[in-house]
């Protein structure tokens, strides 16, 4: 449950959760219809199982299936997204369900945002990082060719039902690149959590139980988090973990499937416990631990592990100040004081940052 007043809702973690689909929605509706917003690959392999659960239900769904990846993520999709919505007659007391990894999920809340404004939408996240991170917390939105996720809202969702068994059709390299966000809750929060991920890591995508442990408890970080500071005044901005280098090393290579999302936030993390050691802020055996957890994951740690060219040191975080996350022209990271324990700072030196990223070249 996500305490949030009147917004508050529930998130559903299990297994077969997309075949009751259904039963859930049906006592949110008021008339017996839904919009479904998905991607084409998503749509491939789950977008026939929902719809007959609905229709169990008599639920009638329509569907739009927007091409995948991160590029759907901007003005022309949303737009036909929107427009899509208003043929379908979609109105205020209806919902809009995002089927989908955080590209439709971003997307799709954003368009129910705008939409006559504001119409309920449903989380039906199809990928671990979805799971795990943008469907719970309200940030919607879309890339700008000025950076990412620059435009949106924040709207939370009515309701999230994660099912764990849709996650078996995901690629390898997906799933471990959402696995980065659910290392980020251990490394900013929780020392035991990421205790027990270096323990359990390697075999989540073979142990469903396990999985479900690992979804369960970093949606329930999120939400304490999310429920203290919704609108990230503060303590929201912990998420952010990892995020100003990986940000930079998206930018870096276009948005391609040269990087992920998640192994964007994965290298960050670890560049940002060789920052935190470098300063002296944490003890110097913390990014060695990081950097063996993900080696042991194999998943990219370095940005030698960027296949292709990157742009110099000056550039990159040239880069970096033209993330949001920049207070006063100053570079603000968050850092951590130990494995379990993140904090903001404002007041990072330029040089220690170009050390810890020729270091990592
Ligand atoms: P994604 O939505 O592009 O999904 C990754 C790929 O997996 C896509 O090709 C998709 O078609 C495919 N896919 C999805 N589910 C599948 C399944 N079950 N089986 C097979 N293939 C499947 O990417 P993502 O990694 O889920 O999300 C990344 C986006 O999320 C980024 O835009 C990022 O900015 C955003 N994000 C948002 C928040 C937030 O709080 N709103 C948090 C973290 C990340
Ligand atoms: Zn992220």
């Amino acid at each position: 449950h996500v305490a949030l007043g009147e917004r508050a809702y529930d998130v559903r973690i299990g297994r077969g959760l997309l075949a009751r689909a259904g039963s859930e929605i049906a006592p949110m509706l008021r008339r017996k219809r839904v919009a479904i917003l998905t991607d084409e690959t998503v749509a491939s392999y789950h977008l026939r199982p929902l719809q007959d659960a609905f229709a169990a239900e008599g639920i009638a769904s329509e569907a739009l299936a927007l091409p995948a990846g991160e590029a759907t993520k901007g003005w022309p999709q949303l737009t036909r997204a929107v427009e899509w919505l208003l043929e379908q007659r979609i109105e205020r007391s209806d919902i809009v369900v995002a089927l989908g990894g955080g590209v439709i999920g971003d997307l799709a809340g954003f368009a129910a945002a705008i939409l006559r404004r504001g119409v309920r939408f449903v989380q039906i996240p199809t990928t671990l990082l979805a799971q795990v991170d943008s469907s719970v917390g309200g940030k919607t939105g879309i890339n700008s060719p000025h950076g990412k996720n620059l435009i949106g809202a924040f709207h939370q969702p009515s309701l999230v039902l994660a099912d764990i068994d849709v996650l078996s059709t995901l690629p390898d390299r997906d799933f471990r690149a959402g696995y980065g966000e659910v290392m980020k809750y251990g490394l900013l929060g929780d020392a035991s959590f990421f205790g027990w991920l270096e323990a359990n890591g390697p075999r989540l995508r073979d142990d469903p139980q396990a999985l479900q442990h690992a979804v369960a408890h970093s949606v329930a970080m999120k939400a304490r988090i999310v429920e203290r500071d919704e609108t990230e005044q503060g303590e929201r901005a912990h998420l952010n973990l990892g995020h100003t280098f990986g940000h930079a090393l998206e930018a870096a290579t276009g948005y391609s499937d040269r990087l992920l999302h998640g192994e964007g936030v994965a290298i960050g993390c670890a560049l940002a416990f060789d920052l935190s050691a470098r300063m002296g802020l944490c003890p110097q055996e913390d990014p060695t631990r990081v950097a063996a957890h993900l080696a042991a994951m194999g998943m990219p740690a370095r940005l030698a592990d960027i296949p292709g060219d990157l742009p110099d040191n000056r550039a990159l975080i040239a880069l970096m100040g033209q993330d949001k996350k920049v207070v006063d022209g100053r570079l603000r990271f968050v850092l951590a004081r130990r494995i379990g324990e993140a904090f903001v700072n404002d007041d990072v030196a330029l040089d220690s940052l170009d050390q810890v990223l020729s270091e990592a070249r």
